[in-house]
C-alpha cells in the first residue's frame, strides 16, 4: 500500500552521529490533572512511581518527572542541516495526497488477525516495527527513494547506525523485537512484525505504518537505538505531533499514543535502569515529532523507542549485550501491557 505520489513510498526516521538537534530544553511541567489520573490508576501509579524514584545506574538524578509537555507539531524543531536522518521533510510540491499517475491510496477497512493464545492480552493486537533492515545496505537506490509523509516527503527508508564495533541498528532492533513480540505473546497477544529479516530491504515507512493500521493494532511500537554524538547517552520514546497534512492526521492518536509512549519509558527505565536521554527531552525520556513518517501516516496508538546510543561507549557496552535486550524487551512489553490493560 502507498500513499505516494510521484514519488514512491514512504520512510520515517534515524538520527546521526553529529546530532544535537538542540530539542532538549523542554522542560516538564507538572499536570495536575495527569497527577490525578495517575493516582486513579494502580498501573499508572506503578510506573510513575518507578518514574519517579529509579535513577540512572551510574547515580545520575531521577528524571524530572513524567509527561513531558504536550507539544504542536511546531515544536518538533527540525534536525541540524547535517542531520540527514532526522531532518525535517521536505515540503511536498504537489501538498499531495493526490498523485498525477495514481490516486491517492484509499484505506481499507482494518482487519484483525485472528490467532492469539490465552492470556490477559487475548484478542490483542500488537504491531511491532523493527526499524530499518539489515538488507538495506546493498539497496542503497531502493531505500533512498522519496516517499510522501503527509506533510512533505521523507526517504523510503534508512540504514540505521551501527555501534564502534560493527553491531548495527538493523541487528540490534530485529533481535529486540523478536524477544519483545516472544513476551507478547505469552501474555496472549496477537504479535505482527513490520518485517522479520525475510525481505531484501524497507519497508518503507510508509508500508511500516500501513501495517500496523491494516492490522487495526492495539499498540504499536517501532524499535530503534541512536546514533547520536559520544556522551549522549539514554533512552527516548518518541511520540507523534499532531500532524493533520495530506495522508497524515495524527490527531485521534496523539492522547492515546502518549499514554502508550509513557507507560513504555516508564516501564523501559525501571527494567532496564538505562537512563533517560541526556541530549534530548530534557530528562523526560519523551520527544515529540513531526516528521517520521511511521508515526505521522498511523491511525493507531503508536511510539519509537530509541532503546540508546549506539554512539557512546557506556551504551553500546548494553546494546550489544543480550541479557541486556532482554530486559529491554521485557521493559517495552510491560510498558505495552500496562497500556493495553488500562
Ligand atoms: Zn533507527
Amino acid at each position: 500500500m502507498s500513499y505516494a505520489g510521484p514519488e514512491p513510498d514512504d520512510f520515517d526516521d534515524f538520527y546521526r552521529d553529529d546530532d544535537p538537534r538542540g530539542r532538549g530544553g523542554r522542560r516538564f511541567r507538572a499536570r495536575p490533572v495527569l497527577v490525578t489520573f495517575a493516582a486513579l490508576v494502580p498501573t499508572a501509579l506503578a510506573g510513575w512511581l518507578v518514574w519517579q524514584v529509579v535513577s540512572g545506574p551510574d547515580g545520575s538524578e531521577p528524571p524530572k518527572v513524567l509527561p513531558a509537555p504536550a507539544q504542536s507539531s511546531s515544536a518538533s524543531s527540525p534536525a541540524s542541516p547535517s542531520d540527514s536522518d532526522a531532518k525535517a521533510p521536505s515540503p511536498s510540491p504537489a501538498r499531495s495526497t493526490a498523485s498525477p499517475t495514481r490516486p491517492p491510496a484509499t484505506p481499507k477497512a482494518p482487519t484483525k488477525p485472528a490467532g492469539g493464545g490465552s492470556g490477559p492480552l487475548k484478542g490483542k493486537v500488537v504491531v511491532i516495527d523493527p526499524g530499518h533492515n539489515p538488507g538495506n545496505f546493498q539497496h542503497p537506490a531502493d531505500i533512498n527513494r522519496t516517499v510522501n509523509v503527509g506533510n512533505g516527503t521523507k526517504e523510503c527508508d534508512t540504514t540505521g547506525t551501527s555501534t564502534d564495533g560493527g553491531y548495527t541498528e538493523a541487528q540490534f532492533t530485529l533481535d529486540v523485537s523478536r524477544r519483545l513480540r516472544a513476551l507478547l505473546q505469552q501474555q496472549g497477544a496477537t504479535v505482527l512484525l513490520t518485517q522479520n529479516g525475510d525481505r531484501a530491504f524497507g519497508p518503507c515507512v510508509t508500508e511500516r505504518a500501513a501495517i500496523g493500521n491494516q492490522a487495526g493494532a492495539d499498540a504499536a511500537i517501532s524499535v530503534h537505538a541512536d546514533g547520536s554524538a559520544v556522551g549522549n547517552r539514554g533512552f527516548h520514546v518518541i511520540l507523534p505531533a499532531s500532524v493533520h497534512a495530506g495522508a497524515a492526521d495524527t490527531r485521534p492518536i496523539v492522547a492515546s499514543s502518549r499514554d502508550l509512549g509513557e507507560r513504555v519509558a516508564g516501564k523501559f527505565l525501571g527494567v532496564t535502569g538505562e537512563p533517560p536521554s541526556n541530549y534530548i527531552g530534557g530528562g523526560t525520556g519523551l520527544d515529540t515529532r513531526s516528521d517520521l513518517g511511521g508515526l505521522n501516516l498511523s491511525r493507531v496508538p503508536k511510539v519509537f523507542v530509541e532503546c540508546g546510543n549506539m554512539r557512546d561507549a557506556q551504551d553500546a557496552a548494553r546494546l550489544t549485550s543480550g541479557a541486556w535486550r532482554q530486559k529491554a524487551a521485557q521493559g517495552l512489553s510491560e510498558g505495552i501491557v500496562s497500556f493495553l490493560r488500562g
